[in-house]
């Protein structure tokens, strides 16, 4: 073979060598990014993030978020993704015979407050807090938690919710549409709230069947401290 042909020969398969060994390295990264992802998992602390976790010891970051997607559902909003899933079990729900009513939706830093102190007021400080969060520190102020109730008012923000069929047919069925039961029953040194059947918080249905499938909590699931008050109160 001439010396010309046989250097042409070793720079082409030098060429396809080069292409090879690009292609490879570029999988890798890919492959490498991919994993990343998986093992980031959900992201608990961004306020946008459908996975968030807002308790007592986390509140929003800024007091007075608002999130951008809000969407009706009723008379009460939720952002857009949850306000989808919520219409749709709404559907599910009705074509099942059992009426649900979104009760209330997100809600300002402003309308927080009233609540607290309305609670505060009624109830006294230390009962209210087990009841409803400070301004910042709810979930409904995430446009991500709706409270549900039944058409007729049965049981409407009380624990025997869980039995009338609003409450039972949620309990069953919520985490297929990426809904939680937020605050469970016996659950209150973990999340700082007392039994909440009527308090959906939407998670996705990924990590909503996961933490429905391992009864965890929120909190128990992202390997987070307990939050049972506002650390202010305990070092009072
Ligand atoms: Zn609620």
């Amino acid at each position: 073979m001439p010396r010309q042909h046989v250097n042409i020969h070793i720079a082409l398969i030098g060429c396809v060598c080069l292409c090879l060994l690009g292609y490879l390295s570029w999988f890798e990264s890919r492959a490498q990014e991919a994993a990343a992802q998986v093992a980031a998992g959900p992201d608990f602390d961004s306020p946008d993030s459908t996975s968030v976790i807002v308790n007592k010891h986390r509140p929003l970051a800024d007091p007075a978020y608002v999130p951008q997607d809000l969407a009706d559902i009723g008379g009460v909003q939720l952002r857009a993704e949850a306000a989808a899933a919520y219409l749709q079990m709404n559907a599910d729900a009705a074509a099942a015979g059992v009426g649900l009513v979104a009760v209330s939706g997100f809600r300002t830093a402003d309308a927080q407050t009233q609540l607290h102190s309305s609670y505060s007021n009624t109830y006294g400080q230390q009962a209210a807090e087990s009841i409803s969060a400070r301004p910042g520190y709810s979930e409904h102020q995430t446009g991500l938690a709706v409270d549900i109730g039944n058409p007729d008012g049965a049981c409407s923000l009380e624990p025997c919710f869980e039995a009338t069929p609003a409450g039972a047919w949620a309990a069953a069925n919520a985490h297929r549409y990426g809904f939680i039961i937020r605050y469970p029953a016996g659950a209150e040194a973990t999340t700082g709230f007392g039994y909440e059947p009527w308090h959906l918080r939407y998670v996705g249905p990924e990590l909503a069947a996961t933490l429905t499938g391992s009864a965890q909590t929120l909190e128990q699931y992202a390997g987070l401290p307990a939050a049972p008050g506002y650390p202010a109160d305990r070092a009072r």
